[in-house]
């Protein structure tokens, strides 16, 4: 049972959720605190003693090796059932699973690309370390986010609809997902979705919604339709945050796996890149490192950076306006006055700002901020941010494209979580132009032996970015993630 003190809260309001609330997906003053960024987060739910259980499990499945760490694990318990009980569900969920995708969840590979390392220049005595996420269950991460969400669901959940907003991997995901657990699913995609991915989707029996974009409206039209069917009874059973919170954790356990495989080979990281769309991968690996820090830290805590494209930023955005406050507090100056769901800046010139010529100087603001992170004034800062979320977050304005089309999200959903690592760990935000994505997804099929996507690449790109502006020392090691299979 899930003791008293442990509960799930919202980071920009502070709401708390009882820990066993089934019905709970996102923060209950969502719609009467407009501004705030609500987003529910699960607050002190294991222990040090819990969370080193994983070191006497076999399973390499992380629904099982990590379930200690994982409040759909505690919920199973707290319905009365046991730990046996958790462990045959998941193994009948495998069984579907295996039947309807021919995989099942198990740790994704790592491993050291010294050929691609040398391609991008980085010294002998760099390693470049990178998970392969393009074979997990649907190709790609986001099944692990989902089947995160589906291990906290009641059973009475199973029989209402689940709904998704995507066009691609995680609709994917979903749809495999939905069906091993035999639920039904409502995918709302765009007009111009791959014909390939449409007929996986029926294929997998999910109900599909085609959504136009709506002259004048802001933000994405398929978003804002699922939403509807959420209000009309539907699961939330999306990658992003805001609109469940439970999606958080099962990402968790991909960043669980590469800091075990550090340690287990004692290699230390020091920068780790994370593409970022709607910010569900990043968001999770953010809390998996405050998770790690906190039960058995890292013996070296490595700078946070997110990348994403030319096409829309709306993180790095974000990041340029908490900077921009974080700066003038610093100085004793007064707050600038920045209008909200308004930025001062052109995007292209905006763009420039974290070109590589750039990267040394945003390098060292964040290594001031990292110093500074405990301070009132920095702190004062981020409780801005948190309550506060449409000056710093909202939908990219301009229609986005890019070749690395699954990371161009209107908006960086959870955002707020991976800003405060970004800026706690001395990272900073990465903005790729096509040139380097496209070469990162050359060079990634050319020099390793996975088949990423340009968007399951593009964290690569970052990397290339940040060695080009000689920003990564001779012996400080890289983490990225090859999410997206090829298809
Ligand atoms: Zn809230």
């Amino acid at each position: 049972m899930i003791p008293q003190h442990h509960y799930v809260s919202c980071v920009g309001c502070g709401t708390r959720v009882h820990a066993y609330d089934y019905a709970t997906f996102s923060c209950p003053n969502r719609d009467d605190l407009p501004e705030a960024n609500h987003i529910l987060q699960k607050k002190h739910m294991i222990t040090a003693a819990l969370w080193q259980r994983s070191e006497l499990e076999d399973s390499k499945n992380p629904f099982v090796r990590y379930r200690h760490r994982l409040l759909g694990y505690h919920r199973t318990l707290n319905a009365r059932h046991s730990d046996v009980d958790y462990l045959e569900r998941i193994a009948q969920l495998d069984g579907a699973l295996k039947a309807i995708d021919g995989r099942t969840f198990s740790e994704t590979p790592m491993s050291i690309e010294r050929e691609l390392a040398d391609a991008i220049n980085l010294a002998p005595t760099q390693n470049l370390y990178v998970k392969d996420e393009t074979n997990n269950v649907a190709g790609s991460h986001k099944a692990r986010h989902l089947f995160g969400i589906l291990l906290n669901l009641a059973p009475e959940s199973l029989k209402k609809p689940f709904a998704i907003a995507s066009c691609g991997n995680a609709a994917l995901a979903a749809a495999v997902v939905a069906k091993a657990a035999g639920a039904k699913l409502e995918v709302y995609i765009p007009t111009d979705a791959e014909p390939s991915v449409v007929e996986k989707l029926k294929s997998l029996g999910a109900n599909l919604h085609i959504c136009e974009r709506v002259d004048g409206q802001l933000g994405d039209p398929c978003y804002l339709q699922s939403l509807e069917a959420v209000k009309n009874g539907a699961i939330p059973f999306t990658c992003q945050g805001p609109d469940n919170g439970l999606s958080i954790e099962g990402g968790s356990t991909l960043a669980y796996e590469i800091f075990d495989w550090w340690k287990a080979n004692k290699y230390d990281c020091h920068h780790m890149f994370v593409q970022v769309g709607g910010g569900a991968l990043a968001s999770s690996s953010a809390q998996a490192l405050a998770d790690v820090m906190r039960y058995d830290p890292l013996n070296n805590l490595p700078r946070f950076h997110t990348v994403q494209t030319r096409g829309a930023f709306p993180l790095a955005r974000a990041y340029d306006r908490v900077v921009k406050l974080i700066d003038a507090r610093l100085k004793g100056l007064p707050l600038p006055d920045l209008k909200p769901m308004t930025d001062d800046m052109e995007p292209a010139l905006r763009a420039e700002m974290h070109s590589v010529a750039a990267v040394q100087e945003r390098l060292t603001m964040a290594d001031c901020i990292r110093s500074a992170w405990d301070s009132t004034e920095v702190q004062s800062v981020i409780r801005i941010a948190a309550n506060r979320k449409n000056i710093f977050m909202w939908p990219w304005e301009s229609t986005p494209h890019s070749v690395a089309h699954g990371i161009l999200d209107d908006e960086t959903y959870d955002w707020f979580a991976i800003l405060c690592t970004m800026l706690r760990t001395g990272g900073i935000p990465l903005v790729a132009d096509e040139e380097h994505l496209v070469r990162a997804h050359e060079l990634a099929h050319n020099y390793t032996a996975i088949r990423p996507s340009a968007t399951g690449s593009a964290g690569l790109a970052g990397v290339m970015l940040m060695k080009e502006a000689n920003a990564i020392p001779d012996y400080e090691n890289i983490q990225i993630y090859f999410t997206g299979i090829e298809r």
